[in-house]
């Protein structure tokens, strides 16, 4: 066949930047979506939810068909790189549309056997807005994320099983009574599949890296063999877990009110050198009934240059903390720095995106696990815990990542296996957990049913957050309590290329050498033994 006519030159460029400009309108649209489905308001730079939802259309169709023309033209390679940027931005939005905006499906639909991949995830996602948001504890109702923050904090072992007995409802939704064809494994059957055809979010978190998913696996087990060698002792009852290794969180309490979450965030990304408020960043942070199961952070809007000038991206934040604490703050923190992670970037509009998951994920980390040093907690709490307890917390929740990320790596490997018995192994054997294998304690993170295997790009993260924290501080120096170069410096070296460069380019530009796990393995050593 011969090759079609091309337009050559200018034109082809002309082309390609009304493509790139009609993106940015269209992701746009999809910001001003999320949000406005997602309940933060009513209405968005002067338009409700309906007309946002007939823009998205039109915006949609304005692209396609720029793109059909970009597609038609002679490109010079940096422009098909463009082209393929976008389809890629595009194909992701298209398959991560699970845990956010309007619910299509119900609990109750994930007993359906007709449901596809998307639909059963979908149903299963909803069971945790549905169950995760009211569990029935004290003669009232608490959500998700309340009742993991009181199993640190609750002194009385009675109340901690009977937070844990809360799950029960939102477990039996998602495993039945963990027979062959629950909604669960029905749903990890389909994920196994579709990562055989497609490669799984694993195998991706691995080639971001340049390593094989046999590595990652080597390393998430020593990263937990690491942790059950600095924690020796007796085995602990699966909902004291958390209350064991959360003497911090504890003594913190009453020092970290709900309402003092956000003005200590402020304060300490303005010490940074990352002023939320003067980047714009949109919270929503009010319980509301129907409100995401997850915490998490998006574009609100994308950057673009206008009239010669740079226009950042927005950023907004969704949560919800009424109890306060160590755990929610830590959270928060993270979230805040996906969000300056996003004002950050400032590349070409066809890179105006996240880069890997895995390396997102990683980065917002950074500034989270400062809120577990005490010099941190000395400035911004008034009184710090003591190092080892401190750090046992935080890696306790790390750990309990890293056992997550090797569960799914094995049940995606492996579709067949029991989970119950899999991740009863898991635990028992690195965090010396009691085996209670007729509890599917492990479907406690929406992750796992909406997004299967995404757990890797937390527990493999740890290993790229502590090696950025590493060599930020060589580089400028300690940030735990501030540093105004931070921003700037970590801007220039990782963030505003957005989706311009991929992790490993990142990490080997920052590190001089391949990513590895030793600079976790070293701090997972600053943990003390679990109090008696
Ligand atoms: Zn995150």
């Amino acid at each position: 066949m011969l090759a079609p006519l091309t337009v050559a030159g200018p034109a082809a460029g002309a082309s390609l930047a009304a493509a790139e400009s009609a993106y940015l309108d269209y992701l746009d649209a999809i910001g001003a979506v999320g949000y406005l489905e997602s309940g933060g308001a009513r209405e968005f730079r002067g338009h409700d939810l309906a007309a946002w939802q007939v823009l998205l259309k039109s915006r949609r169709e304005v692209f396609d068909t720029a793109l059909t023309q970009v597609a038609g033209a002679s490109l010079a390679p940096g422009e098909r790189d463009a082209v393929t940027a976008m389809r890629k931005t595009l194909a992701e939005l298209t398959a991560d549309d699970t845990t956010a905006g309007e619910r299509a499906y119900v609990c109750a639909d994930a007993q359906r056997r007709d449901l596809d991949y998307a639909a059963l995830r979908a149903a299963l996602v909803s069971c945790y807005v549905e169950h995760g948001n009211r569990l029935a504890y004290d003669g009232g109702t608490i959500d998700r994320g309340t009742a993991l923050q009181l199993l640190h904090v609750t002194d009385d072992p009675l109340r901690r099983r009977a937070l844990f007995d809360s799950f029960l409802p939102l477990w039996s939704a998602l495993n039945g009574r963990n027979e062959p064809e629950s909604p669960y494994r029905r749903m990890i059957a389909l994920a196994a599949a579709d990562a055989r055809a497609h490669g799984s979010q694993i195998d991706a978190a691995a080639q971001a890296i340049g390593v094989s998913t046999a590595d990652v696996e080597r390393w998430l087990v020593q990263v937990l063999e690491a942790w059950r060698d600095a924690n020796p002792g007796p085995p602990i009852e699966p909902w004291d877990f958390r209350y064991l290794n959360g003497a911090a969180n504890r003594e913190l309490q009453a020092l970290i009110p709900a309402a003092k979450l956000l003005p200590v965030n402020q304060r300490f990304y303005a010490d940074l050198g990352a002023d939320l408020g003067a980047l714009g960043v949109v919270f929503d942070l009010e319980p509301r009934a129907d409100k995401s199961p997850l915490a998490y952070s998006d574009f609100l809007a994308r950057g673009r240059e206008r009239g010669g000038t740079w226009q950042r991206p927005l950023a907004r934040v969704l949560g919800t903390y009424p109890a306060g604490g160590l755990f929610s703050l830590n959270e928060l923190v993270h979230e805040n720095g996906h969000a300056v992670h996003v004002s950050a970037i400032q590349t070409p509009p066809a890179y105006m995106d996240w880069p890997d998951t895995l390396f997102t994920e990683a980065f917002a980390d950074v500034p989270s696990w400062s809120v577990h040093e005490p010099a941190w907690q000395r400035r911004y709490l008034g009184a710090a815990v003591a190092e080892p307890a401190s750090m046992q917390a935080l890696f306790a929740n790390v750990m309990l990542d890293v056992a997550w990320s090797l569960f799914e790596l094995r049940m995606l490997r492996e579709p067949g296996t029991d989970p119950n018995a899999l991740w009863t192994d898991i635990t028992h054997r690195y965090l010396r957990i009691v085996p209670h294998p007729e509890v599917p304690w492990w479907a406690m993170r929406v992750q796992l049913a909406g997004n299967p295997g995404y757990m890797v790009n937390y527990g493999l993260g740890a290993v790229l957050t502590a090696e950025m924290r590493a060599a930020t501080r060589a580089a400028i120096g300690d940030f735990d309590t501030g540093n105004e170069r931070w921003y700037g410096w970590l801007s220039a070296q990782l963030l505003r290329y957005g989706a311009e460069r991929d992790t490993r380019r990142l990490m080997q530009d920052l590190l001089g050498r391949p990513v590895a796990p030793a600079a976790l393995l070293d701090q997972i050593k600053r943990c003390g033994a679990p109090a008696p």
